[in-house]
């Protein structure tokens, strides 16, 4: 277990070098206006937690003065109070979420989004979750104030999926505002547009993850930063974590059965049709049947190939970088 910063100093103070109990991270993007009402909002509720904190902002390359915005934040603020962390470009989302993660000092961290959709409100009840021994708090907009049509539709869709493919059921995947252990989120890498599915690659390290409802606001400020499109690209993400929860590990067993599975099925047929040829004389050159034997045994053995690779590549993985195939809750000796 962390041992815990918190006895010498009073709810209300962090001194500098001192670990705060609870971070919250907040991405942001051209989000200007909301901020000084998000900080406000966010700075009463955390002192009325009665625990240290922090507040970890990442600009992600904003171009409506939101940078100057954050300046005038952290000024004002005691400090170690308030992290600003400016990314040189636009990196998405995800990229700027990775940076407040790992700059977080939090045994606690709470993500949420900058534009005032997420209530800070809802962050006790998160704490409170998380104490009830879970490792990830999801926030859950049951009554989201998004278009229809473009937003809750396609999330609505696209939530039953995830859950039905990586077994973690939750109502909003989409929900920006949750909370973590943060020795969780130090296992997971994020890369392309996965924040959504930090659950999903938290239960790959064997996280337990818990679900309340939050409440949802209409954007007030600014726009969103996304359309329709997310859609196709949340099913490619999916793609991705499905592999990685079920055969990153053991490639070979996925490419494997595939490769042994189509690469048997055309040596039958190249089989029937050899006998054909030999035993009953007949032509083979016009046969669409031959095509598929000679391609299924081709397929087959690529992807056996692919397989082997994999393992490969996964052994690099692991070992380069001291990553273990398991993760230890606890040990009792
Ligand atoms: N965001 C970001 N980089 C981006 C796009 C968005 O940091 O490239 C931030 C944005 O400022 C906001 C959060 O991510 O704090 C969620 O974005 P948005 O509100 O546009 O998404 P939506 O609520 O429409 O899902
Ligand atoms: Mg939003």
């Amino acid at each position: 277990m962390r041992e815990s910063a918190s006895e010498v100093t009073s709810p209300a103070a962090t001194g500098e070098g001192e670990m705060p109990e609870v971070s919250a991270v907040i991405p942001v993007y051209n989000e200007r206006e909301s901020l000084p009402e998000l900080h406000g909002q966010l700075v009463e509720v955390l002192t009325r937690l009665g625990r240290s904190w922090e507040i970890v902002y990442v600009d992600d390359g904003s171009t409506d003065g939101s940078f100057e915005q954050l300046r005038e934040l952290h000024a004002a603020s005691p400090s170690g109070r308030v992290v600003v962390i400016r990314l040189r470009a636009n990196f998405g989302q995800t990229a700027a979420l990775a940076a407040g993660f790992d700059r977080a000092r939090g045994t606690v961290i709470v993500a949420l989004d900058a534009d005032l959709q997420n209530d800070p409100a809802d962050i006790p009840r998160l704490l409170a979750k998380l104490e009830e021994g879970y490792d990830v708090v999801s926030g859950w907009r049951k009554r989201r104030q998004d278009k229809f049509l473009t937003c809750r539709l396609p999330s609505w869709i696209a939530n039953w999926l995830i859950g039905q493919v990586t077994g973690v059921r939750l109502h909003d995947y989409g929900c920006s505002l949750k909370a973590y252990r943060a020795e969780i989120l130090r296992e997971v890498r994020l890369y392309g547009e996965l924040h959504r599915f930090i659950p999903a690659l938290a239960k790959w390290v064997g996280a337990r993850i818990g679900e309340i409802e939050v409440s949802h606001r209409p954007r007030k400020f600014g726009r969103s930063k996304y359309g329709l499109s997310r859609t196709s690209r949340v099913l490619l993400d999916l793609l991705t974590v499905k592999f990685l929860l079920s055969f990153s590990t053991k490639p070979m067993q996925m490419f494997g059965r595939w490769g042994l599975w189509l690469g048997s099925s055309g040596f039958v047929l190249a089989a029937y049709l050899t006998y054909l040829k030999f035993f009953h004389g007949e032509q083979l050159a016009e046969r669409p049947l031959l095509l598929l034997a000679v391609l299924l045994m081709i397929l087959g053995l690529q992807m056996v190939s692919l397989g082997l690779l994999g393992e490969l590549v996964i052994r690099t993985y692991h070992e380069s970088q001291g990553r273990p195939i398991y993760r230890v809750r606890e040990t009792l000796e």
